[in-house]
């Protein structure tokens, strides 16, 4: 089956089929479905499932979604043709011209609560001038399938469509129905995707118990084996703020008292100092991670650092040791970073007003007005303002005392016994939090093993994902929603 597509796709790379007709269809040809009577067992049709996963994401990463403008209407056209064919209902919702958030569910007996499984179509930019392949080619060479979105998230979509596809083509009996959700606008964390549809549609989800999206992490150990499967459970909540410095223009050869600029580096600066000093907090989600961390480290300090993570952070040099790797310390405060500047045009203008933005991420159980509260004390200038950029809220989690979570934890098991399954908190953020605030209990989970330079793809260069760990991922998507949708 590699060899196979290997070859389709060498030929298709020299002709790439238009992806898009005059009707803005896709006229790609649909590769070669895996025929089903029972749900899959041998390996063999496991391996040609995950082939034919393979087939469709090359295909899927050839349509341009890059996010502005997104254009997921082509995306939402070619998902519904192929639940389509099989007989899988599937609805397209526009909410602005381009823009599309698709629906489709098979229905279970009901006598549980629905699954969501949830995707985004979206990606962001790619610059082909660093990437070694077209990064919307989808070409499928030295045994990985290469593009945008491969990995962010348009190879977990795959993984969620097979279930789908296979669900349907086994006739699986399913005691809760299973509902395939793919959404625009995530990538840009606001716009007409998974808040728009909860919004305008939230009735057709409104009783939904769990949720599967992306999320999660599975860290290959590269020598064949995983070493955890991390499961999203919660993330830090963005409260991104703009900053404005006002005071009086001039000229700039005769210097204002108030120069605005001036003012703006003085408070950037207490930030900056301040930033690196945020209290440290320890929410129950992380310091139940460092004690599941703490059996898998091999560093005998660290190993007890992490066993009673609060009583390391009363040590001084833990807290310098700890803090000093990036994204433990993004678990354990809430973090600044200073990302924009803006004073003024012309070398020889002081402008009235400077401004910068700040990337605000809060932890569990903070209030985004105490923060400002701070940052307001810390800045002690009456003449620089904050305002935040968009509506904010607070970061949310999910019981891991669920049928749900312990599918995952069984799944994983099933595969690598001694793998150590977790919940690390997310230091970014996903679409979930829509879902949790409904009480739709939502996991981030990873299909594809990855290791950590593997992973370096995701918003970066070169995205790609291995056709082994596709198969892995179909494999392993199904077995968890199998668990707890199947009768
Ligand atoms: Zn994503």
């Amino acid at each position: 089956m590699v060899l196979s597509i290997l070859a389709a796709t060498a030929c298709a790379g020299r002709r790439v089929p238009p992806l898009a007709g005059p009707s803005s269809a896709p006229v790609m040809e649909t590769p070669a479905r895996v025929a089903l009577i029972t749900a899959p067992r041998s390996d063999a049709e496991w391996n040609a499932l995950g082939d034919e996963a393979a087939a469709l994401l090359s295909q899927y990463l050839r349509i341009n979604t890059t996010n502005p403008p997104g254009n997921e209407i082509v995306a939402a056209r070619w998902l519904a043709s192929l639940l389509r064919r099989e007989g899988i209902e599937a609805r397209i919702f526009e909410p602005a011209p381009g823009k599309a958030n698709l629906y489709a569910r098979l229905a279970g007996d009901g006598s549980a609560r629905p699954l969501i499984l949830l995707n985004h179509m979206d990606v962001v930019l790619a610059s082909p001038e660093y990437w070694t392949v077209d990064p919307f080619s989808g070409v499928i060479k030295d045994g990985f399938v290469w593009g945008r979105g491969a990995l962010d998230m348009k190879g977990e979509g795959i993984a969620q469509l097979m279930t789908m596809l296979i669900l349907k083509r086994a006739h699986v009996p399913l005691k809760r129905d299973v509902i395939f959700l793919a959404t625009a606008d995530e990538e840009i964390g606001a716009g007409v995707g998974a808040a728009w549809f909860v919004e305008h549609h939230g009735d057709l989800i409104r009783d939904a118990e769990f949720l599967l999206n992306e999320g999660g992490t599975t860290r290959a150990n590269g020598r064949g084996g995983v070493d955890y499967y991390g499961v999203g459970t919660t993330e830090k909540s963005p409260f991104w703020l703009d900053m404005t410095a006002r005071g009086t223009a001039g000229h700039g050869s005769r210097p204002t008292p108030d120069n605005p600029v001036h003012r703006l580096v003085r408070a950037l600066n207490r930030i900056a100092d301040w930033a690196g000093r945020t209290p440290l907090v320890v929410t129950p989600a992380v310091e139940r991670y460092f004690r599941d961390l703490s059996t898998i480290e091999r560093d005998t300090a660290q190993r007890r650092w992490f066993a009673d993570i609060r009583a390391a952070l009363r040590d001084s040099v833990a807290v310098r040791s700890i803090t000093g790797d990036i994204a433990y310390n993004a678990l354990l405060r809430n973090t600044i970073s200073i990302t924009g500047l803006k004073g003024s045009d012309k070398t020889n203008v002081i402008p009235p007003v400077a401004t910068a933005v700040l990337d605000v991420r809060l932890l569990p159980g903070q209030e985004p007005a105490a923060f400002l509260a701070e940052l307001v004390r810390v800045v002690g200038d009456t003449g620089v303002a904050f305002r935040p950029q968009g509506p904010s809220w607070p970061a949310t989690e999910s019981s891991t005392d669920t049928e749900l979570f312990r599918a995952v934890v069984a799944a994983a098991h099933a595969r690598h016994p001694d793998a150590l399954v977790t919940t690390p908190m997310l230091a970014g953020f996903t679409d979930s939090h829509y879902f949790r605030r409904m009480g739709v209990a939502s996991y981030g989970i990873a299909p594809f093993p990855l290791t950590q330079s593997d992973s370096r793809g995701v918003h970066g260069n070169d995205e790609r994902v291995s056709v082994e760990a596709l198969r892995f991922g179909v494999r392993f998507y199904y077995d968890v929603v199998a668990r707890v949708a199947a009768k």
